[in-house]
């Protein structure tokens, strides 16, 4: 039975270690493991305090704080230490005096980095302004020191080093996953992608939207053409989908009105860029309009003005922790959104002396300089590109009534790349089917997607965005793998 009356439940008692100091004094504790998790069965509640809220607000006081060991450095009497928390870091002191020794000084900077401490420690004010820390204005000064995890001694990455401007390159850090996303910067970075799935969730639910749930193994590829995995299934084989695009639309011909989805995507395109995953999440929106497409990009942009204002407001913290490894200007949008059709684009690219055809694609090189001439023209990272030519777009794109050469389909960038391709879609059965055979898609393969037309279905658009690209593009990183924690691209699969 414990103190407090409740039944112990069955333990597996793990060892026993030094592994704890009080005024210098040494005490050997038990270390009691149930599935994993440690236990100190006879200490109270320490009421640990975050290290962000480590302030000169509360210099004087003896507080407690559980954190990961940083870096170490002893020098004569005295051990300093960073303490690190996810973004946070906090300088620490143990040196030789009243309430500590000798040993413990010695029993502090023998702690392997990475490892997880509790400290005791009185918080100071500091004189000079510590540059290298998050918490810049205090200092702790450690009475004692508990190790609660200790980190083998080799790290197979040095993590101080990772966030440095000149830092380890992406592929080290890609290859040792299991530290990689401890960083500072990895932990602003997907912190500040939660918020970007959270704003979107929640801006579009505001409006009335239906999150939906799409299936990811389908049997047709739902784009056409050839970047799909294929996948054993049972006695047959089926793909994995390349976007809910279909099955968005159909919630739209149920008469969800208006949908949106977050989910996995896949593409097996052998793309080694600094864009492309073969997995990335998809944030999808479909909604029906009443009389014209642009009714869906204006709920399109302001969704995502919702998201950059969210980031601007909440994310402060995180932009500027990624900045001091990555800087980069602030990201720039405007009110209402800029439009411009793709004929304009065109006309500012052959100002600049690219050639290209009035039918032609957006070649990378040329959609990132087309975005330098919009902000020095506009000052906006985010603009919609309008009126594409049809013959560069997916078979259920809308033709434009008014020249069947472009369509009523449109992108979406940020700091000059593509992070959304939308459309008004072709609601209508027999030109759906005409324009699917166009482009050779086998009709008996989307034969319930083309159904779903027959009986009536409102007018609608939609678009998808790429989550890790927003991200990229948002905090201005330049490899999208920096903000996937678990890449996958033609030549990772692991971890
Ligand atoms: P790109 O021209 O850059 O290859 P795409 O035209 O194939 O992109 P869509 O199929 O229209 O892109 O997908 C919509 C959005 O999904 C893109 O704007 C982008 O944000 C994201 N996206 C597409 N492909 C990838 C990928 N391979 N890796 C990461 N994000 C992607």
């Amino acid at each position: 039975m414990r103190k407090d009356g409740a039944r112990q439940p069955a333990l597996h008692v793990g060892g026993i270690r030094f592994n704890q100091m009080e005024g210098g004094r040494r005490y050997m504790v038990f270390e009691v493991f149930l599935k994993g998790t440690l236990f100190f069965p006879c200490e109270p509640d320490r009421g640990l305090v975050r290290v962000q809220e480590l302030t000169p607000e509360k210099a004087g006081q003896l507080i407690w704080v559980r954190a990961r060991i940083h870096t170490s450095r002893a020098k004569g009497k005295q051990c300093f230490l960073v303490l690190r928390q996810q973004q946070f870091n906090v300088q620490a002191l143990v040196a030789v005096g009243e309430r500590a020794s000798k040993q413990m000084v010695k029993f502090a900077a023998n702690i392997n980095k990475e490892s997880i401490v509790d400290v005791e420690a009185v918080v100071k004010k500091v004189e000079q302004t510590i540059e290298s820390c998050s918490q810049q204005d205090v200092e702790l000064h450690i009475e004692r020191i508990f190790v609660i995890s200790q980190a083998e001694p080799r790290l197979p990455l040095q993590l101080e080093d990772c966030v440095r401007p000149e830092g380890e390159g992406d592929e080290v850090r890609m290859r040792t996953r299991a530290l990689g996303p401890r960083t500072t910067t990895s932990q602003a970075i997907f912190r500040l992608q939660s918020g970007v799935c959270q704003l979107f969730r929640d801006t579009l639910t505001n409006k009335g939207f239906v999150e939906i749930q799409t299936p990811k193994i389908i049997s047709a590829a739902s784009e056409g053409g050839a970047n799909v995995f294929t996948v054993s299934y049972f006695k047959t084989s089926a793909y994995l989908a390349q976007s809910p695009q279909l099955y968005k639309q159909m919630c739209i011909c149920a008469d969800f009105d208006k949908v949106f989805c977050v989910g996995p995507v896949f593409r097996a395109e052998d793309s080694n860029t600094h864009r492309h995953l073969t997995e990335f999440v998809g944030l999808d929106i479909e909604l029906a309009f009443n009389y014209h497409y642009h009714e869906v990009i204006e709920s399109i942009t302001d969704t995502m003005v919702q998201i950059f204002k969210g980031l601007r407001d909440k994310f402060q913290t995180e932009i500027q922790t990624v900045g001091k490894q990555y800087p980069s200007e602030p990201f720039k949008f405007l009110e209402p959104t800029l439009r411009l059709e793709y004929s304009e684009g065109v006309a500012m690219l052959r100002e600049a002396g690219v050639e290209m055809g009035d039918e032609e694609d957006l070649s990378t090189p040329n959609e990132k300089l087309l975005g330098r001439l919009v902000k020095e023209k506009y000052d906006t990272d985010f603009y919609v590109l309008d009126k594409y030519p049809l013959a560069v777009r997916p078979f259920y794109t809308m033709p434009d009534p008014n020249d069947k050469k472009y369509s009523n389909s449109y992108d979406m960038f940020m700091r000059g790349e593509e992070i959304l391709s939308g459309a008004q879609r072709i609601h209508d059965a027999q030109l759906l089917t005409e324009r699917a055979m166009h482009h050779n898609i086998d009709l008996e393969k989307i034969k319930s997607y083309i159904d779903s037309f027959r009986y009536g279905a409102p007018p609608h658009g939609g678009g998808g965005i790429g989550l890790e690209r927003v991200c990229m593009l948002y905090l201005g990183l330049h490899n999208v793998r920096q903000t996937s924690m678990f890449p996958r691209d033609p030549k990772r699969l692991t971890p």
